[in-house]
């Protein structure tokens, strides 16, 4: 019988459980080695990520064929991001104008909180996929043609290095990538030119005030779970 390939895939957030499902699809062995010592517990005031359209048609895809018993759509943990409108605001007082740069009424975009997205993605996967707790080390390619894998971990709890060997080797580590730097070294990351600024708002317990009301006249994006204010985070984007 003719052995399934295997994958290695290092981090265990969104792209890496992606990863899994998309290669689990492919009928690939999957082992994915993640730092965190447990699956992320879901908060309401994460990240928020949005889904094109073609990123939904396939975590749908993966929902479906998932033996458990699991949503079998990103509906259920997701708003509509129907239109997408870039707007600029110049000078101030009496002289306030806006701007708009551009407006897609085509945009069909979903938005989920990173948590929950993560969260329905890693219980759609059968629970030996990933590995917690696995400090990813090193790697090294044998010589031969379709040359193996093999991928060294640290697992957090023991110490003890495990070592192990596959056909393909998923850098999935973030940002910030080992495994980039490892095959990449030189590219530095750039600032892209812009800067996005990121707040939280909590109005659990006065969702029909003023603001509220207003804010959902002007975005559909959002639901009653909005939550108040706690930080204000800039995120300066980059590109690597
Ligand atoms: C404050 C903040 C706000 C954000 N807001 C938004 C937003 O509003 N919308 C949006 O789309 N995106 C947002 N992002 C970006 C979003 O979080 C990332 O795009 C997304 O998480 C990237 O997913 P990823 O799986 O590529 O990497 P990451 O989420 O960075 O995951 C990398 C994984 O690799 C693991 N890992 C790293 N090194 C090792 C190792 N040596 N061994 C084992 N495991 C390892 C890490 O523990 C982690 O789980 C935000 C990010 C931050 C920090």
């Amino acid at each position: 019988m003719k052995r399934r390939p295997k994958a290695v895939v290092v981090g265990g957030s969104v792209a890496g459980i992606a990863c899994a499902h998309s290669l689990l699809s492919a009928d690939w062995d999957i082992v994915v080695l993640e730092k965190s010592r447990c699956p992320p517990t879901s908060c309401p005031t994460g990240a928020g990520v949005g889904l094109d359209p073609q990123s939904s048609n396939f975590i749908n895809t993966w929902l479906h064929s998932s033996p458990y018993n699991t949503p079998h759509s990103i509906r259920t943990i997701t708003l509509p991001l129907s239109i997408d409108q870039n707007q600029s605001v110049t000078g101030g007082g009496n002289k306030k104008r806006s701007q708009t740069i551009s407006r897609d009424e085509e945009f069909n975009f979903r938005s989920a909180y990173w948590a929950d997205l993560h969260a329905l993605l890693y219980s759609a996967l059968p629970s030996n996929v990933v590995l917690w707790g696995h400090f990813f080390l090193s790697f090294s390619v044998s010589d031969d043609i379709g040359g193996s894998v093999s991928v060294k971990a640290r697992v957090l709890q023991t110490d003890e290095i495990v070592e192990i060997v596959g056909d393909l080797l998923v850098g999935a580590d973030g940002c910030l990538s080992s495994i980039r730097q490892h095959l990449l070294p030189n590219p530095k990351l750039r600032y892209s030119g812009y800067a996005a600024w990121r707040g939280i708002l909590d109005f659990s317990m006065n969702e029909e005030s003023d603001t509220i009301v207003g804010l959902r006249g002007l975005t559909q994006i959002l639901g009653s779970a909005c939550t108040l204010i706690l930080v204000l985070e800039v995120i300066v984007h980059y590109m690597s």
